[in-house]
């Protein structure tokens, strides 16, 4: 796997970047040029996303007794699969948007 190269480094200690909605390098504290920073709307964009999947969270597991029979899939798997890529959220979002629908 060549591929984990980080996309962008700090330029002060030159460590990857591994978190971009913060402004500072989580290594040295450093500022990050902007081009290496997340745009607001984007990081508002993500915590919506948060707070979204934690209400669906909230609503399968409160419907979980009744889903686990019905269905094979543990819909709480599902979600915390989703949790793991939280850089795919953005392609995933139409998915969670069916998933909500389904529920309400
Ligand atoms: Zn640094």
């Amino acid at each position: 796997m060549k591929d984990i190269e980080p996309k962008f480094r700090c330029a002060a200690c030159n460590r990857g970047v591994l978190n971009r909605s913060v402004a500072r390098c989580l290594y040295c504290g450093a500022n990050l040029p902007e081009e290496v920073k997340l745009a607001p709307e984007l990081i508002a964009q993500r915590e919506a996303e948060h707070a979204r999947r934690e209400e669906i969270r909230a609503r399968l597991a409160l419907r979980s007794p009744v889903q686990a029979e019905s269905s094979r899939i543990n819909p709480l798997d599902v979600i915390d699969g989703v949790e793991a890529g939280i850089d795919v959220i953005a392609l995933l979002g139409d998915g969670i948007s069916a998933l909500g629908d389904l529920l309400s």
